[in-house]
């Protein structure tokens, strides 16, 4: 069942979605949806192997819980309206709230709340390599982004942190291994542990034009982590004569600015570099964790305890920070323990803050002021006034406002320097392949496990989780193997090792075809035989598109040599027929350590 095909839709841009629908790997069945044909299944089955292969030899346990997961469960973690429309949440006849799983921390936090119950018991790690299903906003890229995929999640249950820290790091152990038989160059990068807490994340990054994730490199030192989460040295604020910023003992100054919108119009109306402003802005924050307890803007607050955590759904911060620098959202989400942050809506800003966006200051606001860290040493500074048309001059930090708390929340960019060496950060554009993550008491608190120690006191383990998306893995092979005429497989992941085409299936070529298939599929080697009725040009293309690494061509005027081509590479051999099992054998065996090593 082959069917390759020269066209595909104009949704595919990237070349493994192209590719996987022109080789026949996959077809698709709706928005987000793919449905693997044999020959794509072959190929994501050896990705799977592969992660398992690894992980068990790491010292992992397989199992498989349920796609289909009691909404119970996620209502007890806390989890059931922070996963958002993401979360597809069936209801069965009975009118139970299910869910089918876009990620399952929630079932093997329960399946080990009965089940392991004795500190002799820990710790374990335990995987599954099962689908998942996530209501993507804009499924894209073919199975880089879709609904329905696979994704193989390992979750760690430890007895105390330095056991947690053992279980991490033999699952990034584990998956460099994974990523290197795969023949991908991946690149681990610090990573946002957001609104889950915790303490530790890494992602494995696969360099991409597309990809989603921007990474902050340092050339110098290895300082690798994503924009979410990267910091960079804070600098020393400059006036506008490049000269550090001085202490002034003015007072404020109100100065009209009627038509001063954007940065770069108080730039010239104050004829002033925009790194001796403050520029403030209203944050609309999600469920927000952190005790605000202490501020007078908090005292009727509405909170809500769920899973053990008391926040609060929806509350604002004004957040100040060098007129020259972007907040990172992210960053500020985890900074205040939240679900998400975003810039709030025009009403709430003029309500909260007394003026329209642009013209809001921290001078005399009313709710929490969250400063960045390139704000401390900042000096005479001109910012909002809190009224529409006015700025305000002569702004001393410290003297006319109380930020709630100093952290950092910018966006690090490319040339600012490393908080490691002070190299100067670059940046390249990543996917996201795997994540690991310690979790801490996040789950095992929320959910009530508990196990009991030598002194049979009850405590609260310690969870880590680990993720790799196989259909995206597959698809970023491809991505970083293939050429203008198709894939070209890695030895371990190709859905074949060796395509055998007779020029014709047909007489004395027919017979060394299928005798040559046999010798090769009794030592193990997995072969294609192409014995359809085609052009022998048609079926070179179509091995070349499908991308098995060696190709046998069986031709009448070569025998009783047979052709041997390598995909990647660009000539071919004659190889006498006696020789050619053990010399393919020979060439499997060398790829597939090279990859190992
Ligand atoms: P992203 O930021 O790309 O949405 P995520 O942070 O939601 O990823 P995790 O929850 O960490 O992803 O899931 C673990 C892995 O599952 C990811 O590293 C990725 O490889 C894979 N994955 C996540 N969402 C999808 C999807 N919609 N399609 C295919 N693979 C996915
Ligand atoms: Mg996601």
């Amino acid at each position: 069942m082959m069917n390759t095909l020269r066209e595909v839709p104009n949704d595919a841009v990237i070349a493994s979605h192209q590719l996987m629908l022109r080789s026949g790997m996959i077809k698709k069945l709706g928005n987000g949806l793919y449905s693997y044909m044999p020959i794509g299944l072959r190929s994501l089955r050896k990705v799977e192997n592969i992660i398992r292969e690894e992980l068990n030899a790491a010292g992992l346990l397989e199992m498989k819980p349920t796609v289909i997961q009691p909404g119970e469960l996620w209502k007890e973690s806390g989890r059931w309206d922070k996963m958002g429309d993401e979360m597809l949440k069936p209801r069965n006849r009975g009118g139970q709230d299910m869910v089918v799983s876009p990620t399952a921390e929630e079932a093997f936090t329960a399946l080990v709340r009965d089940t392991l119950t004795s500190y002799k018991q820990y710790p374990v790690i335990l995987y599954q390599i099962n689908t998942k299903y996530r209501d993507e906003i804009r499924p894209r890229y073919g199975v880089m982004r879709g609904r329905e995929f696979i994704m193989m999640d390992a979750y760690s249950f430890d007895a105390n942190q330095e056991s947690l820290n053992q279980s991490y790091d033999k699952c990034a152990a584990a998956y460099r291994k994974i990523f290197k038989r795969m023949g991908l160059s991946t690149i681990s990068v610090k990573a946002d542990t957001g609104a889950m807490g915790g303490s530790g994340s890494e992602e494995f990054m696969v360099e991409s034009e597309v990809g989603d994730d921007t990474l902050i490199l340092c050339p110098k030192c290895g300082y690798a982590a994503n924009v979410e989460k990267a910091a960079c040295a804070t600098e020393t604020p400059l006036d506008s004569n490049g000269k550090p910023q001085v202490k002034t003992d003015l007072p404020i100054e109100q100065v009209a600015t009627p038509n001063v919108f954007s940065i770069e119009d108080m730039e010239k109306f104050f004829n002033a570099k925009s790194t001796t402003f403050l520029k403030a802005l209203i944050y609309k924050v999600y469920n927000c964790a952190i005790d605000l307890s202490g501020t007078e803007a908090y005292k009727n607050a509405k909170t809500v305890t769920e899973g053990g955590v008391k926040y609060i759904p929806e509350t604002f911060f004004c957040v100040v920070i060098r007129g020259d620098l972007d907040v990172n959202e992210v960053k500020l989400a985890a900074l205040l323990k939240a679900s998400g942050a975003e810039l709030a809506e025009a009403d709430d800003v003029l309500r909260l803050s007394g003026a329209p966006h642009g013209f809001v200051g921290p001078v005399g606001i009313k709710i929490p002021v969250i400063a960045d860290l390139s704000t401390q040493e900042m000096h005479d500074c001109i910012a909002g006034s809190g009224k529409e048309g006015y700025h305000i001059k002569h702004v001393e930090p410290k003297r006319d406002y109380t930020p709630f708390m100093y952290a950092d929340v910018r966006t690090v960019k490319p040339g600012d320097k490393c908080c490691e060496c002070g190299a100067e950060l670059y940046t390249k554009k990543g996917n996201e392949l795997g994540h690991i993550f310690k979790l801490g008491d996040k789950y095992t608190k929320s959910m009530n496990v508990t196990y009991l120690d030598e002194n049979g006191k009850a405590v609260t383990p310690l969870m880590g989780c680990y993720g790799i998306g196989v259909d995206r893995t597959l698809a970023s092979i491809i991505e970083e193997h293939h050429d203008d005429n198709g894939i070209v497989w890695t030895m371990s992941c190709a859905p074949f090792q060796v395509a055998i085409v007779p020029v014709k299936y047909d007489g004395q070529m027919k017979e060394v075809a299928d005798k040559l298939y046999d010798e090769l599929s009794a030592r193990g080697i997995e072969v294609l035989l192409d014995d359809r009725n085609e052009r022998p040009g048609v079926k070179f293309k179509d091995m070349d598109l499908i991308g098995i690494p060696l190709r046998l061509v069986v031709g009448e005027k070569n025998l009783p040599n047979i052709e041997l081509k390598i995909r990647s590479e660009s000539d071919n051999q004659l190889v006498p027929e006696g020789e050619i099992v053990q010399k393919v054998e020979e060439i499997i065996k060398s790829e597939m350590e090279k990859l190992r090593a």
